[in-house]
């Protein structure tokens, strides 16, 4: 089976704990307003992989050791087929090769409807962070985006890994952003402050460097 893939990326160390590999998934219909990831909005067909080559890639970039998986997107839950092949083969590999990583994933749609909808799904997760980006509100907690959406443990691994960040407070002064230049593009990793794009892009025109294609509008 294909899946739709925006990116793949090793080490993420700002979507959860420890080194991580981050996968965003490619399309999202909930298009929460001022996503700052409306590229990987299009459920773009050019960007299909078979689920069996991203498994490949991700074991071969855990050689140098792996904490977790996060998966996001666009919205994961989108390709509820796909992702359930993705996290079945993860679940696999990690038992036959005797490893601990956890899987994290996010999800624009509310608890309830992925416990009504995709109960089978968030029974292979270890913890889920729901609910879609709510542009008026504060961000308020670490790995989160808007301070409705929640950090909701999984399983027995994710309780132990993610029940003392469940309410923990997103501190002012933490580093949240990761940099990675791959083929010509410049990614930004994690969740920005709010205005903070904006501020990156008038200061980079400042210098007269213009930024095309950027993914926050
Ligand atoms: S924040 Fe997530 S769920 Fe909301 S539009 Fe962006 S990708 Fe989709």
């Amino acid at each position: 089976m294909n899946i739709l893939l925006n990116k793949a990326h090793f080490p993420v160390t700002v979507l959860g704990p420890g080194r991580r590999i981050g996968l965003w998934l490619q399309g999202c219909t909930i298009r929460c307003k001022g996503c700052v990831s409306q590229d990987t909005w299009p459920a773009d067909p050019t960007r299909a992989l078979p689920v069996k080559a991203l498994l490949d890639w991700c074991r071969k970039v855990a050689g140098d050791g792996l904490d977790g998986i996060t998966i996001s997107g666009g919205e994961p839950f989108d390709q509820p087929k796909a992702l359930g092949e993705l996290l079945d083969g993860l679940t696999a590999w990690r038992k036959t090769a005797g490893l601990d990583f956890d899987l994290l994933c996010y999800s624009g749609h509310p608890l309830k409807t992925l416990e009504k909808q995709h109960a089978k799904l968030l029974a292979r997760l270890d913890a889920v962070i729901p609910e879609p980006y709510a542009d008026g509100r504060p961000l308020g907690h670490l790995w989160r985006g808007s301070d409705n959406q929640t950090l909701v443990p999984l399983s027995a691994r994710g309780v132990a890994r993610y029940a003392d960040f469940c309410a923990a407070p997103q501190a002012p002064d933490e580093k949240r952003m990761q940099v990675s230049l791959e083929n010509g593009k410049l990614w930004l990793i994690g969740i920005p402050h709010r205005g903070d794009m904006i501020a990156l892009e008038a200061l980079c025109q400042q210098r007269g460097l213009a930024l095309n294609e950027v993914s926050w509008r």
